[in-house]
């Protein structure tokens, strides 16, 4: 079973118990990152650049169900359209 991601006026709705915010989420990243080595050999990442990302399974923390999340509207994105995003983070 696919995962659909929800876009910026969507969000998860566990359809097992109703859960909107607790996901434990498992996805491949593609990343391309700037590592600052310093002397000493340590290194970090300063910087990361997603090129692309795949979600492979999401866990409802609430009651574990496995994979059972829909996509659905965001409150806000109803009442206000397409313009605010990125506000709503629980
Ligand atoms: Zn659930």
């Amino acid at each position: 079973m696919s995962i659909s991601v929800p876009s910026d006026t969507q969000r998860w709705r566990c359809t097992q118990c109703g859960n909107l915010t607790r996901f434990d989420v498992t996805r491949s990243v593609r990343s391309r990152d700037y590592l600052h080595v310093d002397l000493s050999g340590a290194s970090r990442v300063e910087e990361s650049e997603v090129l692309s990302e795949t979600v492979e399974q999401v866990r409802c923390r609430w009651c574990n169900a496995v994979d059972a999340v829909e996509v659905v509207d965001r409150p806000a994105a109803e009442q206000n359209g397409a313009a605010g995003s990125g506000a709503e983070r629980a």
